[in-house]
């Protein structure tokens, strides 16, 4: 390549090629809109696999957290179960891993610039805010949920009612640390289901899932989280736990087009992560997406430069069929009030929850 690549986003897929580029010999030059890392909105849930890639990165799991996840608590209609994962997980803050990794990529040489955000991509030319351009031949778009004019994901994609998603951050104390302890726990309700899971410093992170009209129903966040609470008592428990006399920040992003996936792209761009595919999060493999995603298309770069961007795209379309639609079927069936008491009671079925995990994972690369 003549040029360096240009990355657009500095998440986990950006930064994942960032640095298979640099290791390749192409360091790339990575815009990010954020002047510092924030800790984004996300259950934090790394799978097995997604620590292997990680891994092969170069980044020391045991760096992001110590600690690892190793069973699934599912919650539903007053009733638990529980199951072993199929191999450890862990759980880690974005604010950790997205610094983690931008540190590795600027360290193997690729160039980040911070504040720069992009507003419009017009075939591969790139404006950035301050009405800069640059036109790369080789143009990797990890921008996440958030649309850039030119290269917006169509309106359809987020369906008739969307998601959003909501987080509340509870304070770590010895009750959140014993009642959570070494599992996912993943809380079903009307219309969303709420998964918390311990972080690094021992505070957990619930993160939900909602779609808006049960949110409109409620008429505020706050309404809507007393519903919730009122409905789910072990999630009640949990919240309570690092509640002082409200329910702290709560943190929410709107319109999640959860499904969505594209094969098609524009010549010399590389759509990754969340840009290219949106697993229903209760998965938690978006992580595991965006870093496929990431180490994939560079490795296709590095082999056969821009022009192979659009075989790419088809190829990794067709590898995320499976997880985004079965994750999607599992989502459904949580949300449907005769068969989410049911998922409780398939968690005590031995290895239904493991085959389960196993079909919503990325395969390996
Ligand atoms: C409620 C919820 C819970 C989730 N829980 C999990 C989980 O437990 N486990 C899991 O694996 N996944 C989970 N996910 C999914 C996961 O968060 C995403 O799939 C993942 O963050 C995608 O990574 P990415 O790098 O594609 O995008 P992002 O992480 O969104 O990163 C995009 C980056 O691009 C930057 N950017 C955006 N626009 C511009 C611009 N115009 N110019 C420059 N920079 C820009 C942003 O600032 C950001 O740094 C969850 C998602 C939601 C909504």
């Amino acid at each position: 390549m003549r040029q360096q690549p240009l990355i657009v986003g500095a998440g986990p897929a950006g930064t994942a090629a960032a640095i298979m580029l640099a290791r390749g010999g192409a360091p790339p030059v990575v815009l990010e809109r954020a002047r510092e890392t924030g800790d984004a909105l996300c259950g934090g849930f790394v799978s097995w696999r997604t620590i292997r890639t990680l891994e092969q990165l170069g980044i020391d799991a045991d760096a992001l957290n110590p600690s690892r996840a190793v069973r699934a608590r599912i919650f539903a209609g007053g009733r638990c179960g529980e199951a072993m994962l199929p191999r450890p997980a862990l759980a880690v803050s974005r604010h950790r891993l997205d610094t983690v990794m931008q540190d590795r990529a600027a360290m193997l040489g690729a160039k980040i610039e911070r504040g720069v955000a992009v507003r419009m991509i017009d075939d591969r030319t790139v404006t950035t805010a301050d009405g800069a351009t640059i036109a790369p031949e080789a143009l990797l778009l990890a921008s996440g949920k958030h649309d850039i004019r030119g290269l917006a994901r169509p309106a359809e994609a987020r369906g008739q009612d969307p998601a959003l998603g909501l987080r509340i951050r509870i304070a770590s104390s010895p009750r959140i640390r014993a009642l959570v302890a070494d599992a996912i726990e993943l809380h079903l309700f009307d219309r969303g289901y709420c998964g918390i899971v311990l972080q690094e410093d021992g505070s957990a992170n619930a993160c939900m899932a909602v779609h808006r009209s049960r949110l409109r129903d409620a008429g505020s966040p706050e309404a809507l989280l007393h519903e919730i609470a009122a409905e789910a008592p072990a999630l009640a428990d949990r919240l309570d736990a690092g509640r002082g006399a409200d329910w702290g920040t709560i943190d929410a992003i709107a319109n999640v087009p959860y499904g969505w996936r594209t094969g098609a792209t524009t010549a010399g761009v590389f759509r990754l992560g969340d840009q290219a595919a949106v697993i229903p999060s209760l998965a938690g493999e978006g992580i595991g997406i965006a870093v496929a995603s990431g180490w994939s298309s560079a490795r296709a770069l590095l082999a056969a430069g821009p022009l192979q961007a659009a075989t790419w795209q088809r190829q990794f379309a067709r590898t995320v069929t499976a997880p985004v639609r079965n994750a999607g079927v599992i989502w459904s069936l949580a949300e449907q009030r005769w068969s989410a008491p049911l998922l409780p009671l398939l968690a005590r079925i031995p290895r239904a929850l493991g085959a389960v995990a196993m079909a919503t994972r990325v395969p390996a690369l």
